[in-house]
């Protein structure tokens, strides 16, 4: 297939190198980042939507999937699919898909989850708005870069499938560190609160895969030093995400917003900065000291 990938930074690039070593022919552009072996660099984004079937978007947020929306929709040919990677707005994920389908595009909202590490072993989970038909062209690709691509409903429904999740995800991340800095407090041992967390009604993927408590639990970013794995400037960006969707359509979200909160102090006025989401346990340590 003849693909355009647009926006090749820590996700895209491998991502992209994976279509490549499938066998597709990937033209790319990106404003700042080099391209991947084998994929042919464009001079701009609409050369490298032209003649494409395909057109791949993994760009960092929805004012500039927008803006580039703009360039290559008009360079795109009739039937070829916009493919949007990028966690962005809601809103904005409408919009583009409007604009793609009023030019006889097919259009998609496909954020994944599984960073950096499922985009270079081709593991990443696809949610996906959009057409059926537009969903039936791009699954190929989805099956090369991903595991398993959901197909959540119109477009905008795999932007509001992801928010939702990381809303969960952000705050489950801050009661699963609250509660181990809490056992810590209590003369709990940290294995033992495991062992029975994770095989109890606590459990949860922010206990039992991503323990954010060094040494217990399986290997995980809080295993060296809080590294990045998901940075916390990136869970802030989905959980403003979630609240800014909230808003919009007037849904109660009061813990969402909490986790808004205390995610913006921990990145904006803490050393949050750099830091891995699950970084939240030494910052409750921390609070405890002081
Ligand atoms: P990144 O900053 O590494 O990559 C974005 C790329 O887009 C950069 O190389 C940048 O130069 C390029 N770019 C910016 N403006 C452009 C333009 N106008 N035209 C062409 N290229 C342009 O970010 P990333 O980590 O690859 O994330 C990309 C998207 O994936 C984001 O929306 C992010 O929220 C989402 N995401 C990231 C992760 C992760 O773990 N990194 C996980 C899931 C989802």
């Amino acid at each position: 297939m003849k693909i355009g990938f647009i926006g090749l930074g820590n996700m895209g690039a491998p991502m992209a190198a994976n279509l490549v070593k499938a066998g597709h022919q990937v033209t790319g552009f990106d404003t700042a980042a080099p391209m991947p072996e084998g994929v042919t660099k464009a001079a701009s984004a609409a050369e490298a939507a032209k003649g494409a079937e395909v057109v791949i978007t993994m760009l960092p947020n929805g004012t500039i999937l927008r803006a580039v929306a703009d360039q290559v929709i008009p360079a795109m040919e009739k039937g070829a699919v916009l493919c949007d990677c990028s966690t962005v707005d809601v809103e904005s994920a409408r919009a583009v898909a409007e604009k793609a389908e009023a030019a006889g595009l097919g259009a998609l909202d496909a954020p994944v989850s599984g960073g950096v590490g499922g985009a270079s072993g081709g593991t990443l989970t696809f949610m996906v708005g959009g057409g059926e038909a537009a969903f039936a062209t791009v699954k190929p690709l989805f099956d090369i870069m991903g595991q398993k691509a959901v197909h959540c409903g119109g477009a905008g429904a795999g932007q509001s499938a992801k928010i939702c999740n990381n809303m969960i995800l952000g705050a489950t991340m801050i009661v699963t560190c609250e509660a181990f800095a809490l056992a810590d407090k209590l003369g709990l041992d940290r294995q033992k609160m495991f062992d029975v967390v994770s095989t109890s009604s606590g459990y949860s993927w922010s206990m039992n895969a991503y323990c954010p408590a060094p040494g217990v639990g399986p290997q995980s970013p809080s295993d060296n030093d809080y590294k990045p794995g998901f940075a916390a400037e990136l869970m802030l960006k989905d959980l403003r995400l979630s609240q800014q969707a909230a808003e919009a359509v007037d849904a109660d979200t009061p813990m969402g917003q909490m986790a808004q909160k205390l995610y913006e102090t921990f990145v904006e006025a803490e050393d949050g900065l750099g830091k891995d989401f699950s970084a939240m346990l030494p910052r409750f340590e921390k609070r405890h000291r002081g």
